[in-house]
């Protein structure tokens, strides 16, 4: 999909990316950066075969010249309607598992967060690749609407992760900060 954007959560009302197609407005995919609140809407396509004869027993060594549409092409049901399939998680909450090099493994949990996967998260966090005092894991509550840290000092949170949009926006615009933080 062509262009993102950042947009208050449905959900918790934080900041959520929305990226979505400039061509085919239905298709949007949003996912929040601190419930996790997910969902995404694209329209069917047919499966992508390359045709057998393009190759030259290697797959390196495609030739082009065959006249293919490569083209991908939209599926229609009888009624001549596009199709679409749809996705929808509510969100439970976020995780970032620091590395001792710099870098980051972001991600936001897609069940309930249970004694299992913390204890699954801080048996990887042991390993002295990750850095423990920059990760964290906020669940989400979702009764409550907000967020509690289970793991990590709430100051390392980045603002994307644990402000409102509104907030976030603000600051944004106050000091001028990369979408990073
Ligand atoms: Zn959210």
């Amino acid at each position: 999909m062509g262009k993102a954007d950042f947009q208050e959560c449905p959900k918790c009302s934080g900041v959520m990316m929305v990226k979505y197609n400039p061509v085919i407005p239905l298709e949007q995919n949003e996912h929040c950066f601190r419930c996790g609140y997910f969902h995404n809407v694209e329209l069917l396509r047919t499966e992508f075969h390359m045709p057998i004869d393009c190759y030259n027993n290697e797959i390196e060594q495609l030739d082009t010249s065959n006249e293919v549409d490569w083209r991908e092409t939209l599926l229609k049901d009888e009624k001549g309607n596009y199709q679409f399939k749809e996705q929808s998680l509510p969100g439970y909450g976020c995780y970032l598992l620091a590395r001792v090099d710099g870098s980051s493994e972001f991600s936001t949990f897609s069940k309930p967060v249970t004694a299992e996967i913390i204890q699954e998260l801080m048996e990887t966090l042991k390993d002295p690749f990750y850095d423990q005092d920059k990760s964290f894991i906020a669940a989400w509550d979702i009764d409550k609407n907000e967020q509690i840290v289970l793991f990590g000092n709430a100051k390392n949170i980045p603002y994307r992760c644990k402000l409102s949009f509104k907030e976030w926006s603000e600051k944004k615009e106050k000091y001028k900060l990369e979408i990073n933080w």
